[in-house]
C-alpha cells in the first residue's frame, strides 16, 4: 500500500488525528490501515472536498476572530504592542530549562482546557441552553462546539511534546528533534487558531457569558503569540500534504 503514488508519505505525522474532518483521508496510509482494522471502510473519502471547504470557512472565521480581538483590545484600552511585550516576558529563554509540563505555554494550554469546562458548565446554568449545551447544542453551533471539544485537550500534549523536543535537544533547531518540535508546535498553533475561530462564532450568542468568552479569546490569543515566540520557525514548517504540495 505504501508504494501507491496517491498516498502522501508522512502526512499523519503532523496531523490533528481528526479523520472525520480531514480533507486527505484518500491520501493517508494511516487512515487506510485504521479503516481496514476497524472495518470502517473508506466512506470518509467522499467527504474530503467538503472537509476542505469546512476548514477554508473556519479560516475565514479566524480572520474575523482576530479582527474581533483587536477591536475588543482597542475598546478595552489594551495596546497590542503591550500584549506582545507581555508574551515575550512570559516566555524568557530560561523557562525552556524547566520541565516541559511546567513551561508557560503548556500551563496556559492546561488552563485553557479548564476554562472550556467552566464555560460549558456556566452555559448549562443559563435558562436558554436547556439541559446541556454539549448534549443538545443549537444546530448552528454544532460545528464550532465540535471544533472546541476536539482541540480542548489536544493543545496541551502537543505543546508538552514540542517543548520536550526543544529541551532534550538543547540547541540546534536543525536537528531531527528540533524539526519535530517545530512541526509539533505548528500543529498546536493550528489547533489554537481553529479554537479561536470557533470561540469567535460563539461570542455574542450568549450575552450573559460574554466576559467568559472574551477571557477565552484573549487567553488563546496570548497563547498563540507565546508559542510563536518560543517556536519562531513553527509557522513556516511545511507539513507533508497539508502545507507542502504533493503530486
Ligand atoms: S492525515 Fe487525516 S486521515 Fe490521516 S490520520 Fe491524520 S487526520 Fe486522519
Amino acid at each position: 500500500m505504501a508504494a501507491e503514488p496517491e498516498l502522501i508519505p508522512g502526512i499523519s505525522i503532523y496531523c490533528d488525528r481528526w479523520c472525520d474532518r480531514c480533507a486527505f483521508t484518500s491520501r493517508c496510509l494511516q487512515f487506510r490501515i485504521e479503516a481496514e482494522e476497524t472495518g470502517r471502510g473508506n466512506a470518509l473519502q467522499d467527504f474530503d472536498a467538503l472537509n476542505l471547504q469546512f476548514w477554508q470557512e473556519m479560516g475565514e472565521a479566524l480572520v474575523q476572530a482576530m479582527r474581533l480581538i483587536r477591536e475588543i483590545a482597542a475598546s478595552e484600552g489594551i495596546d497590542p504592542e503591550e500584549l506582545q511585550k507581555e508574551t515575550a516576558l512570559s516566555t524568557p529563554p530560561e523557562s525552556l530549562q524547566r520541565d516541559a509540563r511546567d513551561h508557560p505555554c503548556a500551563s496556559a494550554a492546561l488552563l485553557y482546557a479548564g476554562m472550556v469546562n467552566e464555560w460549558f458548565a456556566a452555559a448549562d446554568e443559563l435558562p436558554e441552553t436547556g439541559e446541556s449545551l454539549l448534549a443538545n447544542p443549537p444546530h448552528f453551533l454544532e460545528e464550532p462546539i465540535q471544533v472546541i471539544r476536539h482541540y480542548q485537550y489536544f493543545i496541551y500534549p502537543k505543546l508538552v511534546r514540542a517543548v520536550e523536543g526543544r529541551l532534550s535537544h538543547s540547541v540546534a533547531a536543525e536537528s531531527e528533534l528540533g524539526i519535530d518540535a517545530c512541526g509539533t508546535a505548528k500543529v498546536a498553533l493550528i489547533a489554537i487558531d481553529r479554537s479561536l475561530a470557533a470561540w469567535s462564532l460563539l461570542y455574542g450568542e450568549y450575552p450573559a457569558l460574554e466576559d467568559n468568552t472574551l477571557s477565552i479569546l484573549l487567553h488563546l490569543d496570548r497563547l498563540n503569540r507565546s508559542v510563536e515566540v518560543v517556536f519562531p520557525a513553527a509557522r513556516s514548517f511545511l507539513r507533508p500534504g497539508f502545507d507542502a504540495p504533493h503530486p
